[in-house]
């Protein structure tokens, strides 16, 4: 398919080229071709949409002065208009990023989900009544922030723009998105989607560019009052280092090394099948992806064995192909750094239980097939770093505290899991964890509903659910002296 989607940036509720004239090609990562050239914003370009987004949320302004639950229609109508658009950006992000249709499909869902869950918040944001001395009347008010930046990574381009793009707008908020410029497609239609809703004009801005320049234009604006960055730790620490210039909170969603804990008595085909959903899925290209396997002794070889043959059977292939299960990663780099760690994991003792390398089969592409390690220990580099790849790392335990110590021994704390029959092990093990969230029995899932967010390096502040409310609101007291 033909990439026919729009190219442009969007700003002020208008489709316009970047200031400089300057261009984004993005690659397919299945057949490493050509397969959009977008307009690729520059600090310019961001000083125009935060300024396009400042005037949409002055006082007296057509968003400023909506009620509440039209806001809320105006977010159901997002959702329409990208429920209406859902097989094409399907596509879209399928030939963008190299994950599978039906990968791709379940970003879209969330999404729309999402919006849809916010869309109820958005005349529910109650304030409260504080029982202060004398003859006052004092409370408590949460008003919208101003302008909210959101800055996605390459992994979920969709999704993870429109995670935090929803409750922005729920609460009043305005925004500006910048995209991974090595996957900038999917958050034009964010544009397509606000324009059919109705949105006023700078309420939604999207502005593709590189990191170093409109990222970091954006995240150091005085004119932003909030940064939602999600990508690597890393280059987390230098935008919240941009947005302290102007102390601008930050909400940061960063990398993890998820543990999942299998104890003896777990149902081992339900945790084979979960545990290779969590680390194959998407390629293995997820902040909370599974990627070490912590394993009792005692069912560690039979465990190995049932994910080994499930990943040895997995269908790989490109995001057009149906019968795929798994695409390639995102770009030539990115597989020779996931290469290179397979191969300091061999360096470093770990054993190759399958996988370990390209797909040869394939003439083009970056296809690295789902690898297993075994024999690794938690101080080994492929168990303390991210490899961001389809890559699982094996570590063996004897007894339960000594899961929860190598659980909780990693700079990381995102999302942990735990695979048991007793309930009340789970519940245990769980209280002990020191992660953002602990799933029992499945690995990975969260909700629109749920807080999202990890502890240690993995970031600060919540996405999704209650929490992102408070996220995108602030508190104003008023005192009355009656
Ligand atoms: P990344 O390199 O950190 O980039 C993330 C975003 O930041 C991209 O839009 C990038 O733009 C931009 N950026 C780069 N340098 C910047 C700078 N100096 N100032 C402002 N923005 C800048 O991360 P990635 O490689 O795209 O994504 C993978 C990482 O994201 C992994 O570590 C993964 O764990 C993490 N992640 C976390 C979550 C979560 O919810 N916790 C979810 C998904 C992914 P360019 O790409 O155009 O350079």
């Amino acid at each position: 398919m033909e990439y026919s989607g729009p190219t442009s940036l969007y700003i002020d509720g208008e489709w316009v080229d970047a200031a400089a004239g300057e261009t984004i090609e993005t690659v397919d990562p299945a057949t490493e071709e050509l397969y959009a050239t977008v307009a690729r914003a520059d600090e310019e370009d961001v000083d125009a949409a935060v300024q396009a987004a400042d005037a949409a949320a002055e006082y007296g302004s057509e968003w400023r002065s909506m009620g509440p639950s039209e806001r809320g229609q105006k977010l159901h109508a997002m959702a329409d208009a990208i429920e209406e658009m859902k097989d094409e950006i399907t596509l879209v992000e399928s030939h963008d990023n190299g994950k599978t249709p039906f990968e791709a499909g379940m970003e879209v869902q969330m999404v729309i989900d999402t919006f849809r869950y916010y869309a109820g918040w958005a005349d529910k944001v109650t304030g409260q009544y504080n029982p202060v001395p004398g003859e006052r009347v004092n409370f408590t008010t949460r008003e919208p922030l101003g302008v909210t930046a959101h800055i996605a990574p390459w992994n979920y381009p969709f999704q993870l723009a429109g995670r935090s793009l929803a409750p922005a707008l729920a609460c009043g908020n305005t925004t500006v998105l910048k995209p991974s410029s090595q996957t900038p497609l999917s958050a034009l239609y964010y544009g397509l989607a606000a324009d059919e809703a109705g949105i006023p004009d700078g309420v939604v801005n999207v502005v593709p560019g590189s990191g170093s320049g409109a990222g970091s234009a954006l995240a150091s604006h005085p004119g932003v009052e909030h940064v939602t960055f999600t990508g690597s730790t890393e280059i987390g620490k230098q935008v919240m280092a941009d947005a302290a210039q102007n102390v601008t909170g930050v909400t940061l969603e960063l990398g993890g090394k998820g543990p999942n804990i299998v104890l003896p008595d777990a149902d081992l085909d339900a945790a084979a099948k979960g545990i290779h959903y969590g680390i194959f899925m998407n390629a293995g290209q997820m902040c909370w992806a599974g990627s070490r396997l912590l394993v009792h002794e005692d069912v560690a070889d039979e465990l190995v064995e049932k994910i080994v043959q499930r990943a040895e059977s997995t269908p790989l292939g490109s995001g057009i192909d149906d019968d795929a299960r798994m695409g390639p990663v995102v770009s030539e780099s990115h597989m020779e750094d996931v290469l290179e760690y397979i191969s300091i994991g061999e360096n470093e003792g770990a054993t190759v239980a399958c996988g370990g390398g390209v797909d040869e089969a394939k003439d083009t592409g970056y296809f690295v097939r789902p690898t297993v390690l075994t024999d690794v220990t938690n101080d080994m580099t492929v168990a303390r770093e991210e490899i961001f790849g389809p890559v699982l790392s094996v570590i063996e335990f004897s007894d339960t505290e000594e899961a929860v110590e190598l659980a909780n021994d990693s700079p990381y704390g995102l999302l942990a899991g735990i695979w048991t029959q007793g309930l009340s092990k789970a519940h245990r093990v769980a209280d002990r964890l020191d992660y953002g969230m602990v799933s029992v029995n499945e690995y990975p899932v969260t909700f629109p509903q749920t807080p999202f967010g990890g502890t240690k390096q993995s970031g600060h502040g919540r996405e999704q659910g209650e929490e992102a409310v408070r996220e995108f609101t602030q508190a104003k007291n008023v005192n009355i002296n009656i």
